[in-house]
């Protein structure tokens, strides 16, 4: 019998990738620019050359990742950001 689980794990959509790879074109530069502008974090962790981007979904009935863990390559810090299904960004 399996034990069942009462937390749940996010379904990994695409394995830590750096983001300097092509196929992480698509993901959204606002999202990278946030952890980019962070100033609370190292500047390794802020350098594109050593960010490395694991997609997931925390509900599996999703067509797509709404999760980024933005990881350092260098000291393998992770940042985590949500992916809303718009972002609301007030201009002005
Ligand atoms: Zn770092």
């Amino acid at each position: 019998m399996r034990p069942e689980r009462i937390t749940k794990t996010p379904e990994v959509v695409r394995a830590s990738t750096p983001i300097t790879d092509p196929s992480m074109k698509d993901i959204p530069l606002a999202y990278l620019m946030a952890v980019k502008n962070n100033e609370n974090l190292d500047d390794c962790c802020r350098d594109f050359d050593n960010m490395h981007v694991e997609l997931q979904k925390t509900d599996p009935a999703l067509e797509s990742a709404n999760k980024l863990v933005v990881a350092c390559g260098q000291c393998g810090k992770k940042q985590t950001r949500f992916v809303g299904g718009s972002a609301n960004t007030k201009a002005g």
